[in-house]
């Protein structure tokens, strides 16, 4: 990790992985994962993200009595009685107070994880979230454990990670039960203000 972009972590992640003689690869970059760019997997599956709901609203069952639209704090349903889905955030307030139940909330797929085979056998498990999407950090904790799944079953003794920019849920949810992290940076003042806030995290985190 870094606290910053473009700092060289996916190329320096890559060097480690190719010179290891036996690891499972991940990246937790997964607004913008780049290490399979550099390690050119084949896909051998892709698995559906769900996180968070939408509500849905039964235009049958519906009497247009109009007390979603008024009462939902997020502006998320037309005065036609329509569920904007980028507004929606899923809170289920709606559902609740619909007086005829024509409100559902159902789950929302908000991106993909995958695994991949490079180097003829090594295994890459890395992941895509919908822009605009959140939950990253949950994301993030399931491509993990499903490396460890595999790192387990194969006994594989070390996973070497991508992680993503920023200090926020994708950067935490990385460092849980971690080993070793390596902090790379660049000789820039936003540089060395990024490592020192990252490290600041790592030290709150006791790593
Ligand atoms: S609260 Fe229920 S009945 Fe009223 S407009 Fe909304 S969906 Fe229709
Ligand atoms: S789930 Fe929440 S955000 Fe979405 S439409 Fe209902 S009240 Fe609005």
């Amino acid at each position: 990790i870094s606290g910053k972009g473009g700092t060289g972590k996916t190329s320096l992640t890559s060097s480690f992985i190719q010179m290891a003689d036996n690891c499972i690869a991940c990246d937790y970059d997964v607004d913008a994962s780049n290490l399979p760019i550099l390690l050119k997997p084949q896909k051998v599956s892709s698995h559906d993200f769900s996180a968070g709901y939408t509500a849905h609203i039964d235009q049958e069952s519906c009497i247009s009595c109009g007390l979603c639209a008024e009462l939902c704090r997020f502006d998320a349903i037309s005065q036609e009685h329509q569920v904007l889905p980028l507004s929606c955030e899923g809170c289920g307030f709606c559902e609740k107070i619909c007086p005829v139940e024509a409100i559902t909330m159902y789950p929302r797929s908000s991106g993909h994880w995958f695994e991949g085979v490079f180097n003829q056998k090594q295994k890459l498990f890395f992941a895509d979230l919908r822009p605009g999407e959140e939950n990253s950090g949950k994301l993030v904790a399931q491509v993990k454990t499903r490396a460890r799944e595999i790192a387990d079953t194969e006994q594989t003794q070390l996973i070497i990670a991508d992680g993503p920019p920023g200090i926020g849920c994708a950067v935490i949810s990385s460092m849980v039960e971690v080993d070793l992290i390596v902090l790379v940076t660049e000789p820039s003042r936003s540089g060395f203000h990024d490592l020192q806030r990252v490290y600041q995290l790592m030290q709150l985190r006791g790593i």
